[in-house]
């Protein structure tokens, strides 16, 4: 099984846009996954059509000790499961402040989940904050992907985000690496695109080998901006169900293919142009 966290402390980078393809597409190619909403706006399971309305069980009901993982997912489509939340997880932050082991409630919670149903992947879609569900979910998680937003700002802020995954290393979670940065709402166009890419690849070689992040790899699939990403989540569907030969289909699509064949070890396809 591989626990993938998606974070990013900037809003508006492609978090939920990535976690809810990827977890679609991944599923469209036969691996079971889990996606577990970890933001109180829950724009991730409204994206897949999972509203959690009235007293519909969620992610904040896990934190809160009332419900399992097991008890709280809903199928969204075939191999996909979701773990909605809605804003009551906005008050999680402030209910755990002073509770024990307050980083450990999701990695406890998915090592249950996974005892009687296991998958294939976990995909974490993190607030964009650094707070306790961000914790959590870098806790419970092997690997982080981060979105990044190829703009004159994008390198700004990423020492915070890594200083942060560093942090969690040391003090809760050993395993955790850093192993994926995904360009999102990638102008082609434009030099500047190129020349922070450039620049990240080159930070990415100087950093020290006991970093979680030395070993990361810019997928060689950019996300380019896409209109039809952007009207999907209003019509409950991931991209592929929404418009499949959109230009968003195809850049997750070749993602999925470059997760996958990382996997297997195999070169990936270039992503379609
Ligand atoms: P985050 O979760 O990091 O806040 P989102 O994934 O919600 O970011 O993306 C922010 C906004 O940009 C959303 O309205 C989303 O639909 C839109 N968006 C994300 N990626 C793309 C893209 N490649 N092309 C066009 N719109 C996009
Ligand atoms: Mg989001």
């Amino acid at each position: 099984m591989r626990s993938i966290c998606v974070m990013n402390q900037k809003g508006g980078v492609g978090k939920t846009t990535t976690s809810v393809n990827l977890a679609a597409g991944l599923a469209k190619q036969g691996r079971s996954v889990c996606l577990i909403d970890l933001d109180p706006q829950g724009h991730a399971s409204l994206h897949l059509g999972v509203d959690a309305f009235g007293q519909t069980p969620t992610v904040y009901d896990v934190f809160s000790g009332k419900k399992t993982l097991a008890e709280v997912k809903q199928l969204a489509v075939d191999n996909l499961w979701v773990i909605p939340s809605d804003l009551d997880l906005a008050a999680t932050e402030i209910e755990l402040v002073d509770a024990p082991g307050r980083e450990l409630i999701l990695r406890g919670a998915i090592e249950r989940l996974v005892q009687t149903q296991p998958v294939d992947y976990i995909i974490m879609d993190c607030p964009p904050s650094l707070g306790v569900l961000t914790i959590n979910a870098l806790t419970a998680a092997r690997e982080v992907f981060i979105p990044l937003q190829p703009h004159f700002l994008a390198l700004q802020g990423l020492s915070k985000l890594f200083e942060t995954t560093a942090l969690v290393k040391r003090r809760l979670n050993r395993e955790l690496i850093v192993s994926g940065i995904i360009l999102c709402l990638y102008e082609t166009s434009t030099r500047l695109a190129a020349d922070i890419t450039d620049d990240l690849m080159r930070f990415l070689e100087q950093s020290d080998p006991q970093a979680p992040w030395y070993k990361a790899r810019i997928f060689d699939s950019r996300i380019r901006r896409n209109i039809k990403l952007a009207e999907a989540p209003s019509f409950g569907q991931s991209i592929f169900d929404y418009a499949g030969k959109s230009s968003g289909a195809i850049d997750y699509g070749a993602l999925v293919t470059e997760i996958i064949a990382a996997e297997a070890g195999t070169v990936a396809q270039p992503a379609a142009a």
